[in-house]
């Protein structure tokens, strides 16, 4: 069978090997809408767009036919040095126009974690080209997620990517996750929280170097990976006061939060972020073919532009920078966005599945219900009262999301927390099929 195949020979991202050995693979073999359909023909309404990703959903031609029309007309060419083709060029300009602040330029890679890895290597080249050598630290945050490549695995702050592998590297130091469920003092609102998380940013800086090494603040809108968590109220207000006080830069990490997921075309926008520098991918392509950008402000360009004229060259870059093919699907995506205006889509039917969500509050399993747009959470606790987690051995998440399985949802376990992200052309229809199989799913293990 595939799946025996499948355990003969691949090594999965992210997994246990030997559960995968006895469990064996799911093999998916093709998507239509908001649904994939293993071999044997079951379907599965994919909870969480696959990775985040897949925000058009499984079967739109519109992007199949334009990576055919561009395989046909130009399938690969590079941008290196002073070459360019239209894909890149029309998916700059796109990007640009779509920015949530004035940003200047636009640059390309295959993968959030490539993009990371740049913004890292632009930040130290900013840095060297201002006569600041020493001002090279990056603050990223605990349960982070900015990719697995060592420096920006090194940006998330997640211990099973860190442990046994030692990471993170040099130059990256972790301030507070902001989660006031978990994170929160006895009888804390949410600024009060948000306001002590600013100042224990503040030490952090102080304590690393203050303005002399710290860099650049990075973050993602709402963290995903970690387990979706939204931040409490004037968090970033906060937190952005600080990163300027020390003269560092604003990075957002827009990888999930771009493109709709949170009901703004931004993150940034949803929570009144002000970045210099702007990462996305996934929702870019609608994950058909893999491309990340990097959106850069102005101030960071001219710097970056002097040096590279005195030293002769960014000296950066991938073969499959702008890639033709990956680029023209870009375009497509967004050209689609705004034609369907997906935004007053997702405006639409995101209180569906907020109000759905909500309504498992009172379940005796269910701790937190967190969620904005059309993403959200539900973080599984053994004692509601006391917020007392199950132990991690009992693998209560991976549990929950086997059993919505078999009922026809593939939904993501983190740690404890259920993840939902689903394409973004979910009707509120089949958003209500989504949470009805959840809960199959949960009762089955409660
Ligand atoms: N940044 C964020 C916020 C992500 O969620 C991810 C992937 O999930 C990445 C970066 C890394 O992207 P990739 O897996 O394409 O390297």
């Amino acid at each position: 069978s595939a799946s025996s195949r499948d355990v003969a020979t691949l090594l999965h991202p992210q997994t246990n090997f030997r559960a995968h050995e006895k469990q064996g693979a799911v093999v998916i073999a093709r998507g239509e809408g908001v649904r994939v359909f293993d071999e044997d023909g079951k379907d599965y309404i994919e909870g969480m767009a696959g990775l985040w990703c897949a925000s058009l959903g499984f079967s739109e031609k519109r992007l199949a036919d334009a990576a055919t029309r561009q395989l046909n007309t130009l399938p690969y060419y590079h941008i290196y040095n002073h070459k360019s083709h239209d894909p890149g060029i029309e998916l700059a300009e796109r990007l640009l126009a779509l920015m949530p602040v004035p940003m200047s330029k636009v640059f390309f890679a295959n993968s959030g974690s490539e993009a990371n890895d740049t913004v890292i290597r632009l930040v130290w080249y900013y840095n060297n080209a201002l006569g600041r050598p020493k001002k090279k630290k990056f603050v990223s945050r605990q349960r982070a997620f900015h990719g697995s490549t060592l420096m920006a695995g090194s940006l998330t702050g997640l211990p099973a990517l860190h442990r046994e592998f030692d990471l993170p590297l040099g130059g990256v130091v972790h301030t507070d996750c902001p989660h006031h469920y978990r994170g929160a003092l006895p009888g804390e609102s949410e600024e009060d929280f948000a306001t002590r998380l600013a100042e224990n940013l503040e030490k952090l800086i102080i304590a690393e170097g203050g303005a002399e090494t710290c860099a650049a603040f990075i973050a993602e809108p709402v963290m995903g990976a970690g387990g979706v968590v939204v931040p409490p109220r004037t968090y970033f207000e906060k937190i952005q006061k600080v990163v300027k006080k020390y003269d560092m830069l604003m990075v957002a990490d827009e990888v999930i939060c771009g493109f709709g997921r949170t009901g703004n075309m931004f993150g940034s926008e949803t929570f009144g972020i002000q970045p210099d520098i702007l990462v996305v991918a996934k929702g870019l392509s609608s994950a058909y073919l893999p491309i990340s950008g990097i959106a850069i402000s102005d101030p960071v360009y001219q710097a970056i532009a002097d040096n590279s004229a005195k030293v002769g060259m960014f000296g950066h870059g991938f073969t499959y920078s702008a890639h033709p093919v990956a680029a023209a699907v870009a375009v497509e995506t967004l050209r689609i966005y705004e034609e369907r205006d997906i935004l007053t889509h997702i405006r639409a039917v995101a209180p569906v599945l907020q109000d759905g969500l909500r309504r498992f509050a009172d379940h005796p399993l269910v701790g937190e219900v967190r969620g904005v747009g059309l993403v959200g959470a539900i973080e599984l606790v053994r004692d509601k009262a006391t917020k007392e987690a199950f132990r991690p051995d009992e693998r209560i998440g991976p549990r929950v999301a086997k059993a919505a399985e078999t009922h026809g949802l593939i939904i993501r376990a983190m740690g404890d927390s259920i993840g939902f992200s689903p394409p973004l052309i979910i009707t509120a229809d089949e958003i209500d099929q989504m949470l009805a199989r959840f809960r199959k799913g949960l009762d089955e293990v409660w």
